[in-house]
């Protein structure tokens, strides 16, 4: 009897190396799984003695493209800068909203508890954030708008959110308008002017007021305001 031997490459699972799940770059949901493409000594065709391993690579499960198995690499340093920049994102939101409600609450020189607690209760959103917060609502409570900043903070964040965040911040900052029950002459132009900081119409300001005076807080903060 002729012994037939030969080499043949077979694909296996890494079963110890994780899933990399929705993770397809081509098709965007498919799952990347570990495999390697291993050669073996075949007798009569049978695969018996593995060989050298020949290529690792990732394959998704769902459209089948296969990547080099750096693509795990740089799928978490992109997930990385992800995380980071809303991170970052996050810390220009917390800065003007806090700077911001601060500036409108002293701006008719009379800080009411009402408007001290909508200001506390903003900076109880940021936890990990407190003490910075905390110091830079004590700095705008003392020295107001000094060397402009309350508008720096403000134009950090223009040039880091989108305008639904902005929107956001703004309304806020018309809550403490509103905290006291009246408006003041100096509230309605400070507002106007962190309106036109914001890169929106000061058009908008009676908008947000009349919208904040319905109650429609929650619609505002989805940036739905029209
Ligand atoms: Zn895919």
């Amino acid at each position: 009897m002729f012994i037939i031997f030969g080499t043949r490459g077979l694909k296996h699972t890494v079963s110890e190396s994780p899933v990399l799940t929705n993770s397809c770059p081509n098709c965007n949901n498919g799952n990347l799984v570990n495999k390697l493409y291993r050669r073996w000594f075949t007798l009569f065709f049978i695969p018996v003695i593995p060989l050298d391993v020949v290529d690792r690579f990732y394959q998704c499960d769902s459209c089948k493209s296969a990547y080099n198995e750096n693509i795990k690499t740089i799928l978490q340093r992109s997930q990385q800068e992800i995380d980071e920049n809303q991170k970052k994102a996050k810390q220009v939101f917390g800065r003007a909203l806090v700077a911001s409600m601060t500036h409108m609450s002293i701006i008719d020189n009379d800080f009411a508890p009402e408007e001290e607690r909508e200001i506390m209760d903003a900076i109880a959103g940021f936890p990990e954030m407190k003490e910075e917060l905390m110091s830079i609502h004590n700095q705008v409570k003392e020295h107001a708008n000094k060397d402009n900043q309350v508008f720096n903070y403000l134009n950090e964040a223009r040039n880091a959110l989108s305008s639904e965040a902005l929107i956001n911040i703004l309304a806020q900052a018309a809550v403490v308008l509103l905290a006291d029950g009246s408006i003041e002459k100096e509230e309605e132009n400070l507002m106007k002017e962190y309106l036109i900081a914001c890169g929106l119409p000061k058009e908008m300001y009676q908008a947000l007021i009349d919208k904040l005076r319905q109650k429609d807080i929650s619609e505002l903060k989805e940036g739905q305001l029209n």
